[in-house]
């Protein structure tokens, strides 16, 4: 008897503990959007209020869904307020509306910092000159569940949509490739049509990159995607965004293959 009572405890435990958390996420998905998180979106996020209003109602639930999951923790003396978590969040879930997948399911620390934060380590740059010492970088994404931000820089990005720059997309494009299992550019395809000219288009345009860094060119993407393919990715993903329409000129192949992943044409909220 005392034997199945035990199982039966454990059944239980196990229930409870597959479901709760379903159901806290639930309601804080069917909460109302506060009018104050709006206000905050509407304020930071300069290309929100373009956003057709099923791509806005998406986006809002994202919102609901990342702030319920991510736990937001500030460092260098900021403190962490709904200003802050929201923006960040709002950002970094353009990156997911109209993608029905999950939101950064590995994802579980966003440290923010107020300005840029020093680092200590071996860095390489675009042309692989790998430097040591301390250096003060704006963001960072760690496959291990960790993205850390620099807030003055955060707000910048989100208030200028136009400018190519955007930190949190650019860290947030890390964690989608990460997602694959390594960080290397190539964020998951599985059951999607772009598989087949992903490779061929990202590596050919990664290799002009190159060309255009070592020679000194100008180009529209920024020189720091020749460092490696997946920051070539990330800086893809920040000029997708916030350059469509030179892009779609320009690097009409690549513009093609992430309208495919991303799911949005960017150029549609052109005010
Ligand atoms: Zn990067």
């Amino acid at each position: 008897m005392a034997y199945w009572i035990f199982v039966i405890f454990v059944l239980c435990a196990v229930a409870a503990a597959l479901l709760i958390p379903r159901y806290r996420l639930r309601k804080a998905i069917a909460a109302p959007f506060p009018d104050a998180w709006v206000a905050i979106v509407e304020k930071n996020i300069a290309i929100y209020k373009d956003l057709p209003m099923e791509l806005r109602l998406q986006l809002r639930k994202l919102i609901k869904q990342f702030l319920h999951q991510k736990h937001f923790e500030g460092a260098g003396g900021l403190e962490i307020t709904d200003e802050i978590r929201v923006t960040i969040a709002a950002e970094a879930c353009m990156l997911l509306v109209n993608r029905n997948t999950g939101v950064y399911p590995s994802l579980r620390y966003i440290i923010v910092y107020p300005a840029a934060f020093v680092v200590d380590r071996p860095q390489s740059d675009m042309h692989g000159v790998v430097s040591s010492g301390r250096k003060g970088v704006l963001g960072e994404s760690w496959s291990s569940g960790k993205v850390i931000l620099a807030w003055d820089n955060v707000l910048s990005g989100s208030s200028n949509f136009v400018d190519g720059h955007n930190v949190v997309l650019h860290e947030f494009a890390h964690q989608l490739d990460s997602e694959s299992g390594s960080t290397n550019g190539a964020p998951i395809l599985a059951g999607s049509n772009c598989l087949r000219t992903w490779a061929t288009t990202l590596s050919g345009e990664f290799e002009e990159l190159q060309k255009d860094a070592w020679k000194g060119r100008r180009s529209l993407l920024d020189h720091y995607g020749a460092t490696n393919p997946a920051e070539f990715f990330a800086v893809s993903t920040e000029t997708f965004f916030e350059k469509p329409a030179q892009m779609a000129k320009h690097h009409a192949e690549l513009f093609e293959v992430l309208r495919c992943y991303y799911r949005v044409d960017p150029r549609d909220w052109l005010s």
